[in-house]
């Protein structure tokens, strides 16, 4: 027994022995391993932790914590080691603690985890979180390594920062932005790109560009993009695009690759303009430049253009074309006495109903004031043209109706027709032009076909009637002065104002050519007042200088005494030049005092009681009565020069001057002579008792100055 015992003793004693020696050396070297590490953990350069995963009650409990750590956090090892990771406040931000923890337990691992911790002295750090679950004695630990966030925090605040402005910067463009990613969907996009589609910024990002484009435009939008991919950018181009209702509006864009950090493409982005008020306006203009804003007809340009065109095809086909000239009769009446937004209103009435008259393949255009044209292309025989003039002649026979008010206007029609009378835009619209002068003449309301006949004195008329429009603006018109004399005296008693237009190609042209011309195309009423503001400037300039004539005669034209602004017109001009009233006389002939009705004589009463004197020029041609005479208001009768030239030759004209002599003298009125050239007419004038004189054999109209130089002397 004992043998067995001290056998076994023997046995075990040295595998005791080994075993413990084995034991040893293994403890020695688990220690020295476990020193090792530990050592390692401790030393490694980055912050390193190990927790023990706890649950909610219990908390997580730090096991361990390195150098680095503590450097990091501000905790010493000891500090750390066993307490709750929740004691620290560590974590800024309790939702990315949560977010964390339910990752690392569903994924037992995390990479990069961007956090934001605090350490002991609550100062923030920004951080990536590395961390793995295992298993230690049975329980679940994990692993965190800590690496530092802040310089790539900097760059992603930066980047931040920067796609703020950038937005900032594309949302306050007034051209529209949009990008798109590589699968073709919008992911950003500015107002002005969104409000023309109507379409938010949420409901962009569901869409593509070829959502928001017209079918057709598909397949040039793939070649376009084509082309962006190959160069990277594209030219500007225009196209349409689709709102969100459904309309489309005209766009113009530039296109341009957006590539990833890699280089590689990674969609495109747009600039967009809207185009639309563009084209509005663009569409505004042409209208402009080729209709009439009143009446919204073609203008001259237009009609210039078709009639072009209408005599191509007119010479191919070898048909007639007519051109009518429509000229309203006394428009500028109407302008003047009932406003001109009467006038515009009945243009545009009497421009629809000639519209109203004619085909659709008949061209209606307003040439300029009350000028119209009418271009028939089909069918333009002389039956036809006759029967349309007809028809245009009848509409005017009838009243205008305009809002509250029935109008009655005629107006005189001009044709000439392709190809016996012309062949050329011009030549056509002027013979039509001329024509039309033809009718006026004729006595208006009539329509007149161009006769060759009529080109000469027809073409002067529009070469005057053309010039005379700018006349007063280029400063063309000039006075001259005629002296009236008394001859019991042989003083200067007045003088009366001519006017003359001195014309750059034609010379000095005198009033018989062109006062008509200008009361026809309705200018008059502004050459007057030019006429009397400066008749009554030189008056006061030559008292200015020492000469004094008693009185000035101007002129007055019918469409100047049936305007109402007539008198304050008179009275403006005495103040400026600080005349007195009895220094200006106003002659008005007597077939016009004639014509006129209660507001004329109205206006001629104000003159008076103004001061003003008052003339009868071309006297004895007009039939007034001696009772219609002795109701007006004037001081003087003009004896007219048709009975003075004759005198010594016709014994009717001398007895109408005698009786027109003692008419005024029963009347109580001046009488002038005018047309006095020779000695027989003074002697005949002088017996008979009138005094007052002016003609040739005095002096002829006198420029201002040489009027100055001339009575100056008499005067010392
Ligand atoms: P009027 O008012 O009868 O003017 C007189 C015209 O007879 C003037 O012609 C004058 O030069 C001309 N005359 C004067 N003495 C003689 C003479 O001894 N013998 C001849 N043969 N003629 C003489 P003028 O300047 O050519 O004016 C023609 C007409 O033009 C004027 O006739 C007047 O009706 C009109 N006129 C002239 N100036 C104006 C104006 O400022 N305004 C308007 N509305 N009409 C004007
Ligand atoms: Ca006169
Ligand atoms: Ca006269």
């Amino acid at each position: 027994m004992n043998i067995i015992l001290l056998l076994a003793l023997i046995c075990i004693v040295p595998l005791c022995l080994v075993y413990h020696a084995r034991y040893r050396a293994q403890h020695k070297q688990y220690l020295r391993v476990n020193h090792c590490f530990d050592a390692a953990f401790y030393n490694f350069p980055g912050a390193v932790c190990i927790i023990k995963l706890g649950d909610d009650t219990s908390g997580d409990i730090i096991v361990d914590g390195n150098r680095a750590l503590e450097q990091l956090m501000g905790w010493s090892r000891d500090e750390m080691a066993d307490s709750t990771v929740d004691s620290h406040h560590a974590w800024h931000n309790q939702e990315q603690r949560r977010d964390f923890l339910t990752q690392l337990r569903e994924k037992g691992e995390i990479l990069r985890f961007p956090a934001e911790m605090l350490d002991r002295d609550k100062t923030l750090h920004y951080l990536y979180l590395t961390a793995k679950v295992f298993d230690l004695e049975g329980e679940p630990h994990f692993i965190v390594l800590f690496g530092d966030r802040s310089v790539q925090r900097k760059t992603e605040e930066r980047a931040r920062m920067e796609g703020l402005r950038y937005r900032a910067l594309y949302e306050g463009m007034i051209d529209g932005y949009c990008r798109c990613n590589k699968n073709g969907y919008f992911i950003e996009s500015n107002r002005a790109f969104r409000e023309p589609l109507g379409y938010t910024e949420e409901e962009l990002w569901r869409l593509t560009p070829r959502d928001i484009t017209p079918t057709r435009q598909h397949a040039e939008d793939a070649r376009i993009e084509q082309e962006l991919r190959e160069r990277g950018s594209c030219k500007l181009y225009e196209k349409e695009q689709i709102r969100k209702d459904g309309s489309t509006f005209p766009v113009e864009l530039q296109l341009y690759v957006s590539l990833d950090d890699q280089g590689e493409f990674d969609g495109w982005w747009a600039i967009i303009r809207d185009l639309s008020k563009t084209k509005r306006d663009q569409a505004n203009l042409d209208f402009l430049a080729y209709h009439d804003p009143t009446t919204g007809l073609p203008n001259r340009t237009l009609l210039q253009d078709r009639l072009e065109h209408a005599l191509e095809r007119a010479r191919r086909d070898q048909q007639q074309l007519a051109l009518l000239f429509i000229d309203l009769d006394r428009f500028k009446h109407v302008n003047d006495t009932l406003g001109y937004h009467v006038g515009d209103a009945l243009l545009q009435v009497v421009a629809r109903s000639m519209g109203a008259l004619l085909r659709d393949s008949d061209t209606l255009a307003r040439l300029s004031g009350d000028e119209f044209m009418i271009l028939l292309e089909e069918n333009a025989t002389t039956a036809n043209v006759t029967m349309v003039a007809d028809r245009i002649l009848a509409m005017f026979a009838k009243p205008q109706i305009l809002q509250d008010q029935e109008i009655y206007i005629t107006a005189s029609i001009g044709v000439s027709i392709f190809p016996q009378d012309g062949d050329s835009v011009d030549i056509l619209m002027k013979y039509a032009e001329l024509a039309m002068f033809k009718a006026k003449d004729q006595g208006r309301n009539i329509y007149q076909f161009f006769e060759s006949g009529l080109s000469v004195g027809a073409l002067e008329r529009l070469a005057l009637e053309n010039g005379l429009r700018s006349v007063v603006s280029r400063g063309e018109l000039v006075l001259h002065y005629q002296p009236q004399i008394n001859l019991l005296t042989g003083h200067l008693i007045g003088v009366e104002a001519l006017v003359r237009w001195q014309n750059p190609g034609l010379g000095l042209v005198m009033p018989d050519r062109f006062i008509h011309i200008a009361e026809d195309i309705g200018i008059i009423s502004d050459i007057g007042a030019w006429v009397l503001q400066e008749a009554c400037r030189q008056m006061a300039a030559w008292q200015k200088k020492g000469l004094h004539v008693p009185r000035i005669a101007v002129n007055l034209s019918v469409q100047q005494l049936e305007r109402t602004d007539l008198v304050s017109l008179v009275q403006r001009q005495l103040e400026v030049s600080g005349l007195k009233p009895q220094q200006l006389e106003l002659e008005v002939t007597e077939s016009m005092l004639m014509r006129q009705t209660g507001r004329a004589l109205e206006i001629l009463n104000a003159l008076e009681s103004m001061g003003v004197y008052l003339a009868v020029d071309d006297f004895g041609t007009g039939y007034s009565s001696f009772g219609y005479l002795k109701r007006l208001p004037v001081h003087r009768l003009k004896i007219d020069y048709s009975f003075i030239r004759d005198i010594g030759q016709d014994a009717n004209d001398e007895a109408i001057t005698r009786a027109i002599i003692a008419l005024s003298d029963s009347l109580g009125l001046e009488v002038v002579a005018e047309g006095v050239e020779r000695e027989e007419q003074e002697t005949f004038l002088r017996r008979e008792g009138c005094h007052l004189v002016q003609g040739f054999r005095y002096d002829k109209g006198l420029p201002a100055k040489d009027l100055l130089s001339k009575y100056m002397k008499v005067v010392t």
